[in-house]
């Protein structure tokens, strides 16, 4: 990679963001185009936040990805919000327009893709989503925005669910409710099971938010995580024949709507996909 006058920044905030994939997709990205472009990580301290976007904006970084937990706090500080990020209430990728600062939301059309390319149908669907915080808002909004049937939400902390399933009902008018664990278990099919909470990431990898009896009336089963490539909940879905995926095609998808917003082309997500497979890398997170 040569960088000079003309090599254009980019980037990642958040707090911490050492193990984050985006470099890597990124910068294979802009090698593999031969764009002239780096990306970046910057690990920015929560009193510094204000301080670091007037810097980005300052310095002419040309767009920067938002995560942990700065996705709901950067909203103050951009010119302009898209629709979907405010339905969502968070924002995950900007973009630096001539010092005019624009946000937008990413894992919802990450997410819709992922299972898209994993051959799943979703409209018409009837969907449980575990988990009620910020990535679960993102991936609500995004199914109600995809013509689903019914959404269940599933939260430890049940007044989360009951705010997020009323805001889908009254924002999209589709079928939302939410319920306990163990109201879950009198369900007797599920279309898509979606685990949207952190249980069973690295180091916790033998926790899962719900138990084997639920996870085998599902169809199929999506989770968010990706660090473990086989969380315990989908260890149960293969022990069950039940077709399922991880949270990598969520993320590399995100990051190539990114990518368009930024560069106005899309990368080569197989080229991403082989890279992380052939050099081992998740298995060294
Ligand atoms: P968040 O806003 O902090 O929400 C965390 C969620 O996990 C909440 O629903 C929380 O329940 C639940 N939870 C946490 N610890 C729990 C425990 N011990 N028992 C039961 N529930 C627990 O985080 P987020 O941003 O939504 O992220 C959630 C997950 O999605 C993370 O694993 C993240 O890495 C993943 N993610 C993946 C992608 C991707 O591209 N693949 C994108 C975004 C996020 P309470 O409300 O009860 O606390």
């Amino acid at each position: 990679m040569k960088i000079d006058s003309n090599t254009k920044i980019y980037g990642l905030i958040g707090h911490p963001v050492g193990h984050s994939l985006s470099p890597i997709i990124h910068n294979l990205a802009f090698e593999h185009l031969s764009f002239n472009c780096i990306y970046e990580i910057f690990d920015v301290s929560p009193e510094c936040l204000g301080d670091a976007v007037k810097g980005l904006r300052a310095l002419n970084v040309k767009g920067f990805n938002v995560t942990v937990p700065y996705k709901e706090s950067i909203m103050q500080y951009l010119d302009v919000i898209s629709e979907e990020a405010m339905k969502i209430g968070a924002v995950n990728t900007v973009i630096n327009e001539n010092g005019i600062l624009r946000g937008y939301n990413t894992d919802g059309y990450g997410f819709i893709e992922a299972i898209k390319d994993e051959g799943e149908e979703i409209a018409g669907r009837d969907i449980v989503l575990i988990g009620a915080g910020g990535a679960a808002k993102a991936v609500s909004v995004s199914l109600a925005m995809n013509g689903i049937n019914s959404i269940t939400i599933i939260n430890r902390n049940l007044d989360k669910a009951l705010t997020l399933s009323n805001y889908i009902k009254n924002e999209y008018h589709i079928d939302c409710t939410y319920c306990t664990i163990d109201e879950l278990n009198e369900l007797k099919n599920i279309d898509i099971l979606i685990n949207a909470t952190s249980v069973g990431m690295s180091p916790h990898i033998d926790e899962s938010p719900v138990k084997e009896q639920v996870v085998i009336k599902s169809r199929f089963v999506y989770d968010l995580i990706y660090n473990p490539q086989k969380t315990l909940f989908l260890r149960y879905a293969f022990k069950n024949g039940i077709k399922c995926a991880n949270g990598l095609g969520m993320l590399v998808n995100q990051a190539n709507h990114a990518f368009k917003l930024w560069t106005g082309v899309n990368f080569n997500k197989e080229l991403i996909y082989k890279h992380i497979q052939v050099e081992g890398i998740m298995k060294t997170m």
